[in-house]
């Protein structure tokens, strides 16, 4: 008779998203309970353990690096996480943040706190404790190392799933089929 095979640990972080990959991620609905089977959860914005302070096994990553706090949570992330899987556009690409690539930094504070329709200060916040902005979005490949790509805006949470129980079986991550590419 075969050992149970050990259960795996998941931890999961968002940069410079909306969360939607973590909705798609709660939306493998029943299956979360196939999950808890395969993983033990760490750190994560969807449980109580907000920081990972020892080694991981598997840990997902939404958002890309908008600010020196991104880059400071994912290298310590990446730190502690065997394999690190970058899920979502905004990860793989900067995504829809990444929108401001290519427009002056000058520009995009003036219509961001001095002249946009919402603007009633008319301060451009500057203080040490806030993280500063980096000149553009940096995927995180472009930060530390990147084991796996899940894209899609979300990506579906069938990929996301079929990847995760790939990964705790011990089973090569399965090309995604065409009908679950999605961007919407
Ligand atoms: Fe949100 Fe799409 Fe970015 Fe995921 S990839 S964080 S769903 S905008």
């Amino acid at each position: 008779m075969s050992e149970p095979r050990k259960k795996l640990t998941l931890a999961t972080t968002s940069l410079a998203g909306c969360f939607g990959c973590h909705m798609s991620f709660l939306d493998i609905d029943e299956k979360i309970l196939e999950l808890v089977q395969l993983y033990d959860f760490r750190a994560s914005p969807i449980d109580d353990f907000k920081k990972l302070t020892e080694p991981c096994d598997v840990g997902l990553v939404e958002g890309g690096c908008c600010n020196t706090h991104n880059v400071h949570v994912l290298r310590e992330f990446r730190k502690y996480c065997r394999i690190l899987v970058s899920v979502g556009q905004c990860a793989i690409t900067g995504g829809l943040p990444a929108m401001r690539n290519g427009i002056p930094m000058s520009e995009l504070f003036t219509e961001s706190y001095l002249k946009g329709p919402t603007c009633d200060s008319q301060i451009i916040p500057h203080d040490e404790d806030i993280p500063a902005i980096l000149d553009r979005i940096y995927p995180c490949h472009e930060v530390v190392k990147i084991d796996a790509f899940l894209p899609g805006c979300p990506p579906h949470p069938e990929v996301i799933w079929e990847t995760l129980s790939a990964i705790a079986k011990g089973k090569p991550i399965e090309a995604i089929p065409y009908q679950h590419f999605k961007f919407d």
